[in-house]
């Protein structure tokens, strides 16, 4: 799963590549886009909302809708390159489900999923469900740390990767988030003791790491340790020394069954 961060920095690299120029060819390879046919179209901007990248496009011929915008995900395994025409791919042509071309560049998407076209003014149908989103430009911390506290019951381990409560966090931010409030992923979100600390972390780590090439949560000196907690199974924790522990978390809202690192010692559960 990847972090809000991955996600804006793919739509700025895809700005850079496809804003302002018209798509000279396009070719859907999912069934219920398989006849689609944007080309003539120009694509004004790709942006990210939370984890989903948006392309927004239009075109001046008024028999069509003439403002769209395409939505895909990367899910687990999803990715875009970048091509030259004619350049060979990197990766193997049946994992493409989405080919944009311009004068330029293809732009290829492979193994991206909940690809869907609709209409601009339906956008909010796509994202509408979303949290605020830690890298956007409406991103409301207030709100934010509400909508966790309205799930008092929740584990907050599960609560900050639910994209409905606030957008962006994957699970390496998820476990470096309580690593560094020092909080027990399994502390119901009512009894964290200021959920406005918890979402300030989340934001600071999100805004530091949005243009970096590598992800660091440590602080730009530690660079072989580039994590707190995120994958250091049994290793010593890098503030008290005690193995860092690895816990399975799911809860009844499903679909979070994700690793959670924890230190045991800096992270206690209150009884
Ligand atoms: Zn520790």
């Amino acid at each position: 799963m990847p972090e809000g961060d991955t996600v804006y920095r793919l739509a700025r690299r895809l700005d850079a590549a496809l804003a302002g120029s018209t798509l000279t060819s396009t070719r859907f390879r999912v069934p219920q886009l398989a006849t689609t046919d944007l080309s003539g179209y120009r694509v004004e901007e790709v942006a990210s909302r939370g984890k989903h990248l948006l392309i927004h496009l239009s075109i001046n011929e008024s028999r069509l809708p003439s403002r769209l915008c395409l939505r895909s995900h990367l899910m687990m395994e999803g990715r875009w390159d970048l091509y030259q025409p004619g350049e060979r791919w990197k990766r193997p042509a049946h994992l493409a489900r989405l080919v944009l071309e311009t004068q330029d560049v293809s732009a290829v998407a492979f193994e991206v999923q909940q690809l869907k076209l609709v209409p601009a003014e339906e956008e909010n149908e796509l994202v509408g469900h979303l949290g605020p989103d830690l890298l956007g430009t409406d991103w409301d911390a207030d709100r934010a740390a509400r909508n966790l506290l309205n799930e008092p019951h929740r584990p907050i381990g599960t609560a900050l990767l639910d994209q409905r409560l606030l957008a962006g966090i994957g699970n390496i931010y998820r476990c470096e988030i309580l690593f560094l409030t020092r909080l027990h992923p399994l502390t119901p979100c009512g009894q964290v003791p200021d959920m406005d600390a918890v979402v300030a972390m989340s934001y600071r780590l999100l805004q530091a790491n949005k243009d970096r090439a590598r992800r660091v949560t440590t602080g730009t000196a530690r660079t072989r340790d580039p994590f707190w907690v995120y994958g250091r199974t049994a290793k010593p924790c890098l503030r008290c020394a005690t193995p860092v522990k690895l816990m399975a978390l799911s809860d009844e809202f499903g679909a979070h069954e994700r690793d959670c690192y924890y230190c045991p010692a800096c992270q206690k559960l209150e009884e």
